[in-house]
């Protein structure tokens, strides 16, 4: 049986009358990761010629289209750092317009101690959760607000926006675009290079706020903005780095292209959309998944178990559900897992 549009043939979650003791269960995982990739030299980016720290910026002195790339939002996934600063060294200058290069949470990355990886991530709270607006222009203060305030300016100004990131559990490499047709577009010219993931993932945003790639900026209806954010990989794999710079290397070539027409002039493969129909919050602090599933995996069969959390099953809502990054060790409250769905066109705005 296939889904059509829309379809659901199972149940998302099913309370169990008491712990199934049928099915197999891999418990919670060790919290063990190894850290494969040293972390970068990134003291160039402490006091750059810019006047801010971590902003370095290439100006070809020609019009043409505003390009930025970010990586470090997160501080321990310095696979980005590595990818900057490697593009850094050899003073890249655009065939046209400027190219701004920032790694946005150096405070969190300088905190980075191999024997506890997971710790850096922020210094107090997630970067990748402040760009409303809201956030943006309240009254809070915290090290990663002050510095989402700092980096703003240049944000603003992107006609083109790639976030760098890498993934802490086994996850095929995807490129997330919002849900904005010309970020969509955007997201597709990049995939269809050579050697680059595939899938073009939308959604409705993150339940914890904002992400950089939702700035109003990229989210206006009537504005040219566009943005799209590339999990490339592990965080401590050199495997990573080289998707990130596959990455780089076509947007760089492909700017202005994109930026003029929306597309690239060369295309190696068909990009596959995918849009988050589901998120998977865990309820309790036990929840644990069936198998260690892998990012990305697509489960033929609705109705197949994934997770239990608590006295629920939780189950395959159609056919051909695809995985997004699962979280093998979610807290109470926390994302455990995104259900995604193949589509055949990017979303409207
Ligand atoms: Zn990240």
């Amino acid at each position: 049986m296939s889904c059509k549009a829309g379809q659901r043939h199972h149940p998302l979650r099913i309370r169990q009358p008491r712990l199934s003791e049928t099915l197999p269960g891999i418990g919670r995982p060790p919290p063990v990761f190894k850290v494969a990739l040293t972390p970068p030299d990134l003291s160039a980016w402490r006091a750059p010629p810019s006047g801010v720290p971590g902003v370095w910026i290439f100006d070809s002195g020609r019009p043409g289209p505003e390009t930025v790339i970010t990586a470090l939002v997160h501080g321990n996934e310095y696979a980005g750092g590595w990818a900057l600063e490697n593009l850094r060294r050899q003073a890249p200058v655009p065939s046209s317009g400027r190219l701004t290069l920032i790694l946005a949470n150096l405070e969190a990355f300088e905190r980075f101690d191999a024997t506890n990886p997971v710790m850096a991530r922020h210094v107090d709270e997630d970067l990748n959760r402040l760009w409303h607006n809201m956030r943006l222009n309240g009254r809070d203060h915290s090290s990663e607000l002050d510095r989402a305030r700092q980096l703003q300016p240049f944000i603003a100004r992107a006609d083109l926006l790639l976030d760098l990131h890498s993934t802490l559990w086994p996850s095929e490499p995807l490129f997330i675009a919002p849900p904005r047709q010309r970020s969509a577009e955007f997201a597709c010219a990049l995939a269809a290079g050579e050697g680059l993931p595939r899938t073009v993932l939308t959604d409705l945003g993150h339940h914890g706020g904002s992400r950089l790639i939702e700035h109003a900026h990229f989210m206006s209806p009537g504005g040219t903005g566009r943005s799209c954010l590339l999990e490339a990989g592990p965080h401590w794999e050199a495997a990573t780095v080289t998707v990130m710079e596959s990455a780089i290397e076509r947007l760089l070539a492909q700017a202005e292209t994109i930026h003029l027409c929306g597309q690239a002039t060369q295309e190696s493969c068909e990009p596959e959309m995918a849009v988050v129909t589901d998120n998977i919050i865990a309820r309790n602090a036990d929840f644990s998944f069936i198998r260690p599933w892998e990012g990305g995996v697509t489960i033929p069969e609705a109705g197949t178990p994934l997770a239990h959390d608590g006295h629920d099953l939780i189950y395959t809502p159609y056919d051909e559900c695809m995985l997004i990054m699962p979280n093998l060790r979610p807290r109470r409250g926390q994302l455990a897992v995104r259900l995604a769905r193949r589509t055949a066109a990017p979303l409207r705005s």
